[in-house]
């Protein structure tokens, strides 16, 4: 039988970035049993980050791996079932909800939290899918080291850019930026940054034309928007960071969303248009998108699906 159940939960949570993990906090408080599936990146896109810091409470920052290790280790520690699978279906047309886990099992759960977070985006071009893992990157923090002392370029102009550019001038001969228009979405602090830092070259108003190599990445050619001239750069990688889309594709048709795929919700509350499915974190936020309101937006799912559960007498 398809959708055969094979257990029963009362807070089913989904992913594990600082949305996941406060709303597990939350939930193993409340009592509410939790069960966390992590997904297939545990601990989300800070695993791939460098110094965070500006997470309040650690006055000298911390590196994004350690603090998402404590996140679980603290949510473990109140008792949330935390567990490595992805959520690959849903069956939201009835009470108990159903959450399909690595397509085979099913679970029912009362109530449902989504913190599926926000993936990186690619151009799209042939070129970039085809090199991807050979020169293309869309993580400078993974994958810079390989390039130690070479030239590599990276496209973006937003926060991410700016730092993995910045991250890839300590490794790097040059960096070789990439950016649309003829200015940066960066913050002011960000892009002095950048500006200040010798072996960084900004590229104005350019876009990536395609990613020359046979085998792996050996050069990029970029296209001037305004004089309409292309150019030629030597480089041994590219990397891709033009920011995110949202984890939200096996919640199509059921859940209410906006013309990019995040999650609406209820403004002021984690509640989604279905009952018992409340939302957190990067995949219903396009505007803040930080650890920090993340990890509140997680709180606040757990406290309404608390609240839930009391008034259908689940909890
Ligand atoms: P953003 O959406 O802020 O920026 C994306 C950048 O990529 C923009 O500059 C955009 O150009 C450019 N871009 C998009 N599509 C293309 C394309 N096809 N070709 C070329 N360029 C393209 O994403 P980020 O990931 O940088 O940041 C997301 C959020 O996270 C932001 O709110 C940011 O402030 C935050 N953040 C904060 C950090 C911190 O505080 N330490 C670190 C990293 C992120 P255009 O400007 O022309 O649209």
């Amino acid at each position: 039988m398809e959708n055969q159940v094979s257990e029963k939960v009362n807070c089913l949570i989904i992913g594990s970035g600082p949305a996941g993990y406060t709303a597990a906090i939350y939930a193993s408080r409340a009592n509410l049993k939790p069960v966390l599936y992590q997904g297939i990146q545990p601990g989300g896109q800070l695993t791939i980050t460098t110094e965070v810091e500006n997470y309040p409470g650690y006055p000298d920052g911390i590196q994004g791996p350690e603090m998402m290790v404590n996140f679980e280790k603290q949510a473990a520690r109140m008792g949330a079932d935390i567990r490595y699978g992805l959520a690959t279906k849903v069956d939201f047309s009835s009470h108990p909800l159903k959450v399909q886990i690595d397509e085979e099992k099913w679970i029912e759960a009362n109530s449902v939290i989504i913190s599926t977070g926000a993936s990186a985006k690619w151009l799209g071009i042939p070129s970039e899918q085809r090199l991807n893992g050979f020169g293309v990157s869309a993580c400078a923090v993974c994958d810079g080291f390989f390039f130690k002392g070479k030239e590599v370029a990276i496209v973006g102009a937003g926060d991410t850019a700016a730092e993995e550019a910045l991250y890839l001038s300590k490794l790097c001969s040059t960096v070789h930026m990439i950016v649309r228009r003829d200015q940066m979405r960066a913050s002011k602090v960000m892009q002095d940054r950048v500006i200040n830092t010798d072996n960084i070259k900004v590229y104005w108003n350019s876009e990536t034309d395609d990613i020359i190599g046979e085998k792996k990445v050996e050069a990029v050619k970029i296209k001037n928007n305004q004089t309409k001239e292309f150019s030629t750069i030597p480089v041994s990688a590219f990397f891709v960071a033009i920011g995110h889309e949202p984890n939200s594709s096996i919640f199509k048709g059921w859940i209410d969303m906006d013309e990019t795929g995040y999650i609406k919700t209820i403004p002021g509350t984690a509640k989604t248009n279905i009952l018992g499915v409340f939302a957190a974190g990067d995949v219903q936020d396009k505007n803040y998108r930080q650890a920090v309101t993340a990890a509140g937006s997680g709180c606040m799912a757990a406290l309404d699906a608390e609240r839930y559960l009391g008034e259908q007498g689940l909890h």
